[in-house]
């Protein structure tokens, strides 16, 4: 496994619509097994492929709860709104006001290739979506209300 540089913004990547996984090869798994270090070093709690330069449509998450590698996600169901912090480790140093979903359900493949339906509210539903809104070229920052320097207590 490696520890990959991640793409600040700027970087035209993390602009762009990320393409669909058509099959899961060693490299989709080696890109998610890269992936969860780059996290795990950064001491985040999401990453989304583009953020270290593939883009493709591969997320990993861990709030805590144990690891989540999905691929080809999508929110099939969502339910409430709340508003909440964030911030990106594309953004470093930023944080904003995000109104996010307070539940959402999302499917997609794990890397088995099998379909996988992950229930989440709160903060993992939060950093769902936020690592899809990667996969569609969005930044935390173009979603938020207001932007600040320091997180709020
Ligand atoms: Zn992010």
């Amino acid at each position: 496994m490696s520890v990959l540089d991640i793409r600040r913004a700027g970087d035209p990547v993390l602009k762009e619509i990320a393409k669909p996984v058509p099959k899961i090869t060693k490299q989709i798994k080696t890109l998610i097994d890269n992936m969860t270090e780059t996290m795990r070093e950064a001491d985040g709690v999401g990453l989304a492929a583009p953020q270290i330069g593939f883009s493709l449509r591969v997320i990993v998450v861990d709030i805590g709860e144990g690891l989540i590698e999905l691929i080809n996600p999508e929110i099939v169901e969502s339910e409430g709104c709340e508003v909440a912090t964030e911030g990106c480790l594309s953004v470093p140093g930023m944080y904003g006001d995000v109104e996010r979903f307070t539940q959402v359900l999302v499917k997609g493949l794990d890397r088995h290739g099998e379909l996988v339906s992950i229930a989440g509210n709160g903060l993992l539903a939060r950093a769902l979506q936020h690592e899809i809104d990667h996969l569609e070229g969005v930044l935390f920052i173009e979603r938020a209300q207001s932007i600040f320097r320091e997180p709020k207590e």
